[in-house]
């Protein structure tokens, strides 16, 4: 059992931890007997049935500690793969597997940078974090160990979670909410005696729609798409000849500040009571169960151009590159480290969000290898 990245990739996509599933248990207690093996101080903490994060650390001279956190779960292998998702698959310098850039990938280059970093002499700490839960909203992982006390505090931290190996330095927030219409059913040969609660549905999109493009960050190239309405589902209606008197739909909205969260929430309430208001129609607003996601910033922190500074000359000896910045546009862990914990948060990792939670998902075996380099010199400048 090497400690190479790819080796470790292969292993860790050969290993099931689809959530919901089998769970972690199995990666973590793969990844326990590698850290044992090497001598490394960590602890398996149990959240759940089979659900297991690891929390461990390389100590070093100072106690400012940098925080590498990474997830053990993947979303199950869904649709029709050309190869078996847990039979790593190595072609034209990808990985193929499931996994494979959400965020086995990242997982292994960290594991790897942590195992080749133990024995080294370190100027300060490091607190690896692989946990559970990440995909189903980390109620068995990140959440339970803020909650429990399992992490505290750390001065920096960095989520490997697929940025293709760009540097994010902040990630968009999100709003789910479902929206359920209620009309009046009638005959379609007297439909005007009904109120169609799918043609108000349609009212209410097109008019929140509207409404949020107003919101378009123009001058913010990297999210002029955003603030954007997804509608993720619409259920209405039964039969083509009945006006239907009931129909549900959800939305998400994904914008940069928390502040605005406010904003849309209200925005939305208003919108839709203005529309109920011209016709006979009731609807209520819910939360969708549990998927908001913070927007965070690391401009909002202060002093963080000595953690940016460190990353860029990590970059530059392993890559001769400055690192690129960027948004993430997924939800992470790294909302839990900002908002729970206060640690100013980057995300960098191997992979791409364009390849996670799909078919045949790859990464780039040079992006691995990287990463696991790049880890390794931000593990040896960390002071
Ligand atoms: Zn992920």
């Amino acid at each position: 059992m090497g400690v190479g990245a790819i080796e470790l990739l292969k292993d860790l996509v050969s290993i099931k931890s689809e959530n919901p599933g089998c769970y972690e248990y199995e990666i973590a207690d793969f990844i326990s007997h590698l850290l044992k093996k090497h001598d490394i101080e960590y602890e398996v903490i149990y959240s759940g049935n089979k659900r297991v994060n690891i929390v461990g650390f390389l100590y070093g001279e100072s106690d400012h500690v940098l925080i590498l956190n990474g997830h053990l779960d993947t979303k199950p292998a869904k649709g029709n793969w050309r190869t078996d998702p847990y039979t790593p698959v190595i072609k034209n310098n990808k990985l193929y597997g499931l996994g494979a850039s959400d965020m086995k990938g990242g997982l292994a280059a960290m594991l790897s940078a942590v195992i080749r970093s133990k024995g080294k002499k370190l100027k300060g700490t490091i607190n690896f974090q692989f946990v559970a839960d990440e995909e189903m909203n980390s109620e068995f992982g990140m959440k339970y160990l803020v909650k429990n006390g399992y992490i505290k505090n750390g001065d920096f931290a960095i989520v490997g979670e697929p940025t293709n190996l760009k540097v994010a330095t902040r990630s968009l927030g999100n709003l789910w909410l479902v929206i359920k219409v209620r009309g009046r059913k009638a005959h379609a040969g007297m439909y005007w005696e009904g109120i169609s609660a799918i043609d108000r549905s349609i009212e209410i999109i097109d008019e929140i729609k509207s409404s949020i493009r107003k919101y378009r960050y123009k001058n913010d190239p990297e999210i002029s798409n955003f603030p954007n309405v997804n509608v993720g589902y619409i259920n209405g209606g039964f039969h083509p000849g009945t006006v239907p008197d009931y129909c549900e739909f959800s939305i998400d909205i994904r914008f940069r500040s928390e502040q605005e969260r406010e904003i849309f929430k209200d925005m939305v309430n208003k919108t839709v009571t203005r529309i109920l208001f011209k016709y006979d129609c009731e609807c209520e607003i819910e939360p969708f169960g549990g998927g908001d996601m913070f927007a965070w910033d690391l401009a909002s922190f202060e002093n963080i151009d000595r953690y940016l500074d460190l990353i860029d000359q990590s970059y530059y000896a392993i890559i001769k590159q400055a690192a690129q910045k960027c948004v993430f546009l997924g939800g992470s862990d790294a909302s839990s480290l900002v908002y729970d914990l206060g640690i100013p948060t980057v995300i960098i990792g191997p992979g791409s969000l364009k390849q996670a939670h799909n078919n045949n998902e790859w990464v780039f075996i040079d992006e691995v290898v990287n990463a696991s380099k790049i880890y390794e010199e931000i593990i040896s400048r960390w002071e």
